[in-house]
């Protein structure tokens, strides 16, 4: 354990800088970029089980939402039998693991967090492939992958350090952070780096050992993190790889005796299903399996008749059309007051119109692809709900091109109680509801089963306040958009059916990662 002698120097944390395109010499690199990593479109990934390598006869693809023709990689297909291999090898590694200092697990962070530097532009381009990002999303995910190393790496270095008890008279007393087991971790596609980074990397640092299983639209960015984790100083042993279907191994997994928790990112049905089975005990269970679960959203931003209408419109447009409204953070709702309502709905159907939507690879597209076809269909059959409970000011339907491309959609004079005003739809698709007035827009903003981000837009501090306090969110923004969250300055997590309260990116984060031992001996009467 270190103590304050022996804990290493580094520097204070700051968020990794976003690349400028607008600088010729970004650009050049970032096309560069791109064609390297299509030059290896179709490589095969194996699956690491055991520290050794593992392919099947049965094999899975990863294709571009923006040309699906195109496969990015190739991938395993693992069975129920290597899920249970996987935790029981993992369990197996966590014996060792636990016993390397904090300090040693730290430092593959940090080394992870460089060697990703070095790569940024390379990780961007197969973010911008593989779940059609565009080049400013797809590098905000590459920087809050390299900020979660840093900021982890950082927060166990200060859990490991002594941490404050009541001295207590003839006592040595003391209290020490211990690893939990073997984590599952299961992120999602939207943010195929920084979640699958984010979960795996608390994991390791804290001293547990993991079987990651990669969204099965997303495994490539997967597979090249866990190389870099890899290369960084994580041992094989320590961080299991598994390619292969939710639904085939993801009950295995969560079920297993000797998983000790499951980190998740995902849908309220995977989540509840997890929450459900992971409280389950079987035999030869010994503990009480924990769950981090970070859930869907149905955010909403309110607009004040007291607002500066044109940054509000600027902000719902950015928040609900950004990665094509695939963000858990996305605004689907604009809660307008009555008093601005027609004036804010021009607005913003103004900018929604000036929407570039195309292959997320040309920087001139400012929307890419959703990233599959059955999600395309389950927002277009959304989109056609929308059209019976609402009035239809734009989009409305798939944009040109053979990727699956829909149109920034915007429908009006939504019920706060319809279903497109209620349920997560994951696509660029913005309901706007008109409220009364500013208490009105509360009770709608909270009138949801979830309770991830929100914001207000208004100049009057009296309703800030207000919103301050009654507003139920995870993340609440005053006078800027609903996405976006900085590690470290805006730690991340929402209530209700959004996650289990839990806030990346905060200095509450490791401690779910993490049991404390409290040890006290007697030293004299
Ligand atoms: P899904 O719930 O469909 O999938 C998430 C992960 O769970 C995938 O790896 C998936 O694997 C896996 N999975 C599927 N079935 C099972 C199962 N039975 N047991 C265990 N794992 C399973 O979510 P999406 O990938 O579509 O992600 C979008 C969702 O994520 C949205 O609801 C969004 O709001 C939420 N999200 C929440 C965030 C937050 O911080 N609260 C942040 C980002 C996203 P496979 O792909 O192979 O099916």
């Amino acid at each position: 354990m270190a103590t304050a002698e022996t804990k290493p120097h580094v520097a204070e944390f700051t968020n990794e800088p976003f690349v400028d395109f607008s600088k010729p010499e970004n650009r050049k690199a970032m096309e560069e970029a791109l064609k390297k990593v299509a030059s290896e479109f179709g490589r095969e990934y194996p699956m690491y089980i055991a520290g050794q390598k593992v392919t099947t006869s049965e094999k899975r693809t990863s294709t571009n939402p923006s040309h699906p023709s195109q496969v990015i990689g190739v991938f395993q297909s693992a069975t129920a039998e290597m899920a249970v291999q996987a935790v029981e090898a993992a369990n197996k590694a966590f014996e060792s693991w636990k016993r390397v200092p904090a300090e040693e697990r730290a430092a593959c962070l940090f080394r992870a967090a460089k060697i990703l530097r070095q790569r940024k532009f390379e990780m961007n381009a197969l973010i911008c492939y593989e779940a059609g990002k565009t080049w400013p999303e797809a590098d905000a995910d590459t920087a809050e992958t390299i900020d979660f190393c840093e900021f982890y790496g950082r927060e166990m270095l200060r859990l490991a350090g002594p941490q404050k008890v009541t001295p207590m008279k003839g006592e040595k007393n003391y209290l020490v952070y211990i690893p939990l087991g073997v984590g599952v971790v299961i992120p999602p596609w939207n943010f195929p780096a920084a979640i699958a980074a984010g979960m795996t990397m608390a994991s390791l640092v804290t001293g547990n050992t993991v079987v990651l299983k990669p969204a099965g639209d997303t495994p490539t960015v997967a597979a090249k993190f866990v190389e870099v984790a890899y290369e960084a100083g994580i041992p094989k042993e320590a961080l299991s790889f598994l390619t292969g279907s939710g639904s085939t191994v993801g009950d295995v997994l969560v079920q297993h005796p000797k998983t000790r928790y499951v980190a998740f990112t995902g849908s309220k049905e995977v989540g509840l299903r997890i929450s459900e089975l992971a409280g389950k005990a079987v035999p030869g269970q010994m503990w009480i399996k924990r769950t981090v679960l970070e859930m869907g959203g149905k955010d909403s931003i309110i607009v004040d008749e007291e607002a500066d209408l044109d940054s509000a419109a600027d902000g719902v447009v950015q928040s609900a059309f950004g990665y094509q409204g695939q963000k858990c953070s996305a605004c689907s709702r604009a809660i307008v007051s009555e008093k601005v309502y027609d004036t804010f709905v021009q607005k913003i159907v103004d900018r929604a119109k000036k929407i570039a939507v195309g292959p997320s690879e040309d920087p001139n597209n400012y929307m890419g692809p959703v990233v599959s076809k059955a999600a395309m269909k389950t927002i277009l059959d959304y989109i056609e709900v929308g059209k019976r409970e609402g009035r239809l000011v734009h989009g409305g339907g798939r944009a040109p091109g053979d990727g699956y491309f829909v149109q920034p959609t915007i429908i009006a004079d939504v019920d706060p109680r319809a279903r497109i005003s209620q349920e997560e739809i994951f696509g660029p698709v913005l309901a706007v509801i008109k409220a009364r007035n500013f208490d009105n827009a509360l009770e709608i903003a909270n009138n949801t089963e979830f309770g991830l981000t929100g914001a207000v837009y208004s100049r009057n501090p009296a309703k800030l306040e207000k919103a301050q306090e009654t507003f139920h969110v995870g993340n609440l923004y005053l006078n800027r958009k609903c996405t976006g969250a900085m590690v470290g300055a805006h730690p991340f997590g929402g209530f209700n059916m959004s996650g289990t309260d839990s806030k990346t990116g905060g200095r509450d984060y490791l401690l779910l990662f993490l049991q404390a031992k409290t040890v006290a001996e007697k030293v004299s009467n």
